[in-house]
């Protein structure tokens, strides 16, 4: 958009509007971009704080963060970015939709959800995206290609000429984010088309469950819930994600019943789900993910519809040492950690720390070197334990049990002010 800037880093920066904000998008994005422009340099990636002092800022906004970038500097003069401000209000996380149920049958099998469906950008979506940690620029990736197949949507390419069919598969073993990353990245979509695509929706179909549940009348169930999304992007400023999760479940019945080992009724879904794939692929707004923790037991016909094969591994020794320190600052600003300063793992590889051994340093200015050093050595254990990030998030919680266990008091989030109370480094050990 802003053309004159072709030699300049694209840096996107997201407004997060108060919930019951009334403001003009219009009128916020320029004073966004009026506040962001009045820098000299900008951080990237980071959360502005300057702007509370603009009353029409402070009055809607939420949050101002400065999104990563493919700049590989951490900081930018002002002059060198080509800045685009995206205004959204996310909302309410508990508006989520049961959706293609399949009321016109009676019985207790009426409770079973087919898909759900929520609006985006949604509330409970939040914070996700950077929570998500992995190695090799995997997020930026996705959310780049996704970018790309919207653009060439938009300017009416060819689909004889460029083709691709909006299908983005994820896999890899169990834990490693694939879902979560699927959701972050609709809401990243929701965000930064926000100015192309009035609403977004996210529809979640769980294959696993779709297919356990209605065996025989799956078939049936895809084609309605295909019909469901074909009404929903009638609708052509609105955009929709289909996430299908384990949608190893839904194609593993075709090979089954090639193999004569799965009745008919597997094939019929699997032919259903791919003719709907295809009726798809010509529509601008809609994008289909997919997730599988068993590549290899996924229809073939399904994965060469993929244009973006994504594996997700378990996490690196980096990537558990970013995990665990976002949870330990995150005790730590609640109050249930006392203040450590956890090492970024910049820091830490300018320290030198990532190739010595852990040592224990009694020195009070030593004190964050430290913890460094432990929470690496903890992270290299773990990884070698193949530890998923699943299993990661959820260290914390039995490191402050057994904390706890040894009769250790903890005092509530109240505590700050009152560190003797304080878990002193606990989950580090
Ligand atoms: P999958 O779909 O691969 O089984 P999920 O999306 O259900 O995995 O992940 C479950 C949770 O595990 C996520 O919400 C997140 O908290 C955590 N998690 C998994 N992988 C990562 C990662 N690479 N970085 C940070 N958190 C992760």
């Amino acid at each position: 958009p802003q053309d004159s800037t072709l030699s300049k880093w694209l840096i996107h920066v997201e407004v997060r509007l108060k919930l019951r904000s009334s403001a003009r998008y219009e009128t916020i994005k320029n004073a966004v971009y009026a506040h962001v422009t009045s820098y000299e340099t900008l951080y990237i990636p980071s959360t502005l704080e300057g702007w509370k002092d603009v009353p029409e800022l402070a009055d809607a906004v939420e949050r101002i963060i400065v999104c990563e970038s493919a700049c590989p500097k951490s900081s930018l003069p002002v002059q060198e970015m080509a800045i685009q401000v995206h205004v959204y209000q996310p909302t309410d996380g508990d508006a989520f939709e049961e959706y293609g149920n399949n009321g016109g049958q009676q019985g207790e099998e009426d409770e079973t959800m087919a898909a759900t469906m929520c609006e985006l950008p949604n509330q409970q979506y939040e914070g996700l995206w950077d929570s998500l940690i992995y190695a090799d620029n995997v997020k930026m990736k996705l959310l780049d290609y996704i970018q790309a197949t919207l653009i060439l949507s938009d300017a009416n390419i060819d689909y004889n000429l460029v083709s691709w069919n909006r299908v983005v598969l994820l896999h890899g073993p169990p834990g490693t984010g694939k879902t979560s990353l699927c959701r972050a990245l609709a809401q990243k979509i929701a965000i930064r088309f926000s100015h192309r695509y009035s609403n977004a929706r996210l529809l979640e179909i769980n294959s696993h469950s779709l297919f356990s549940k209605w065996f025989s009348e799956s078939g049936k169930l895809v084609q309605k819930l295909f019909s469901g999304i074909t009404d929903l992007i009638e609708e052509e400023d609105g955009f929709v994600v289909v996430l299908i999760d384990e949608v190893e479940s839904l194609t593993a019945a075709r090979a089954g019943a090639m193999a004569g080992t799965e009745p008919s009724d597997g094939l019929r879904v699997v032919n259903a789900l791919l003719t709907q794939l295809d009726k798809l692929k010509h529509r601008k707004n809609v994008l289909i993910m997919a997730t599988s923790n068993l590549v290899q037991a996924i229809d073939s016909a399904f994965v060469d519809r993929a244009d973006i094969i994504q594996f997700v591994d378990l996490p690196s020794r980096e990537a558990i040492y970013d995990i665990l320190r976002s949870c330990l600052c995150e005790m730590t600003s609640k109050g249930v950690v006392a203040g450590t300063d956890v090492p970024s793992l910049a820091q830490v590889r300018l320290y030198g720390l990532l190739d010595e051994p852990s040592i224990e340093d009694e020195s009070p200015q030593d004190r964050s070197n430290s913890t460094g050093k432990r929470l690496l050595s903890l992270a290299t254990s773990c990884q070698l334990q193949g530890m998923s990030g699943r299993a990661l998030r959820k260290l914390p919680v039995l490191a402050l049990a057994r904390y706890i266990g040894v009769g250790n008091v903890v005092l509530s989030h109240t505590a700050p002010s009152h560190p003797s109370g304080l878990l002193q480094g606990a989950p580090v050990e």
